[in-house]
């Protein structure tokens, strides 16, 4: 007799969901977290696009500590000596069905693993899950240093970098073409200032995108995004084109937060933490094997992540993903069948979902973003050169279209049609 029903390697968003919708259901469950507590040792940017938590945890934001409710978007395109932002807040986001939120993951992470707790789960952390517990080639539990605890299943929540799935077959080492870094800062300002630097309500946040110079022109980009009384910002970069450059991560991040359009937002701000963590950005052709008897991936650990540079999505794929394998097991334990013929059901529900939908309809997105090297410096230039023309005024007015046209033309329409085209089929 196994000491639980499942056991969950990691206590982030996904291993948290799927902990708390199996104990919800009457199964007995073991989270085992190697962060002193649930979140230490988590990063994200962070916006959670709260869909996915909202279906199973209605309402989760009135008690949940979420920082802001994203009202405000912006994307901007940063050069050396310019930045053209496009600005656009709506009603709209506050609507639960789609609203977004700024959160903490130090903060937001230990919320929901005691809601999992509450539920009756067993969480334990600090504690590493370093190795599976086999029977001969069956999986029977987890190794945690002297312990071994033994489950009919184990959910490996454990992030991009899951090691455990390459111990039991399911992944391979991570390439450099399929992740990629983020680092941030958080920056603590007053929360009146926040407000009005950025043109916010109390409760009210905003998220920014940017690409050009940012990423040093690089594949990547920055990210700007406001919480109650602190701001985060920070750059994701592919660890393949950080590769091909001297360029180092903490240095691009120092320029970008000194740079004009950022430093008077944060001035007089304190940097109060620095943050790194992988990112998966493969998309669908990084998804490893789902399934095997006994074992399932969920989140990260199963390349659940999308950055199509206006959104970064991770978080909410990681929700669901817990939902959807917590639903798998749950009829595993009704069925007494725990074989890869039951568990592989996880792999049709997450068909039938937003998240391998969405996998496969952007499945070009990483290529495109990793290939079309042009949106990372030319675009923004070009872009710049534009509205430079448009705006500035030293004498006698001309034809903008006329001046600014041939321009564009010379910047490569051809190339210019051909990534529009790969833009409109991936993103
Ligand atoms: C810089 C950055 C910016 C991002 N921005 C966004 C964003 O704005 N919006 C968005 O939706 N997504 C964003 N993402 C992606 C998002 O953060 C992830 O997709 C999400 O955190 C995945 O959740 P998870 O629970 O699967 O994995 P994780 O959050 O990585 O959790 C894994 C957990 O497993 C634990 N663990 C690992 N190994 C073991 C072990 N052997 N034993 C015990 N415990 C273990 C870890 O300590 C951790 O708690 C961003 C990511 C980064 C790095």
């Amino acid at each position: 007799m196994a000491d639980y029903d499942a056991i969950v390697v990691g206590a982030g968003l996904s291993g948290s969901t799927a902990a708390y919708c199996m104990a919800k259901a009457g199964l007995s469950v073991l989270v085992i977290e190697r962060g002193e507590a649930s979140g230490s040792k988590n990063v994200t940017g962070g916006r959670l696009y709260g869909h996915s938590l909202e279906k199973i945890i209605p309402g989760f934001a009135d008690s949940a500590p979420v920082e802001r409710k994203v009202v405000k978007e912006r994307i901007s395109m940063m050069t050396e000596d310019s930045c053209f932002t496009v600005d656009f807040s709506s009603e709209r986001f506050k609507d639960p069905s789609c609203a977004s939120y700024t959160v903490m993951r130090a903060n937001f992470d230990p919320w929901l693993a005691a809601r999992a707790e509450e539920a009756g789960c067993d969480v334990v952390c600090p504690a590493v899950a370093d190795d599976l517990l086999r029977d001969g080639d069956k999986v029977i539990g987890v190794r945690a240093g002297e312990d071994e605890l033994t489950s009919e299943v184990v959910i490996l929540a454990d992030g991009v970098n899951s090691l455990l799935a390459q111990k039991a077959g399911m992944k391979e080492e991570l390439s450099p073409h399929q992740v990629a870094v983020g680092c941030k800062e958080i920056v603590e300002l007053p929360k009146g200032a926040i407000n009005e630097r950025f043109g916010l309500n109390d409760g009210e946040g905003m998220a920014q995108l940017f690409a050009g110079t940012p990423s040093g022109g690089l594949v990547g980009g920055g990210f700007l995004y406001t919480n109650k009384d602190t701001v985060s910002v920070g750059l994701v970069m592919t660890v393949a084109g950080l590769k091909t450059s001297a360029a180092r991560l903490p240095d691009l991040l120092e320029a970008f937060r000194e740079s004009a359009p950022i430093k008077p937002l944060l001035s007089g701000g304190k940097l109060v933490e620095y943050a790194a963590h992988l990112v998966p950005e493969g998309g669908l052709y990084m998804i490893p094997t789902l399934t095997r008897d006994n074992v399932l991936l969920v989140g990260d650990a199963a390349g659940f992540c999308l950055n199509l540079a206006y959104t970064v999505r991770g978080m909410d794929y990681a929700i669901a993903s817990g939902q959807l394998a917590a639903e798998t097991v749950i009829e595993a334990k009704e069925k007494g069948d725990f074989s890869n013929t039951v568990l592989s059901g996880y792999v049709s529900r997450l068909e039938n979902s937003y998240v391998l939908k969405d996998m496969k309809t952007h499945k070009r997105a990483p290529g495109l973003i990793e290939h079309t090297k042009r949106l990372y410096k030319e675009y923004p230039e070009l872009a710049a050169n534009a509205l430079a023309d448009v705006f500035r005024v030293s004498g006698p007015s001309r034809l903008i279209i006329r001046k600014t046209l041939p321009k564009i033309f010379k910047a490569g329409p051809f190339g210019l049609l051909m990534d529009g085209l790969k833009g409109s089929r991936a993103l």
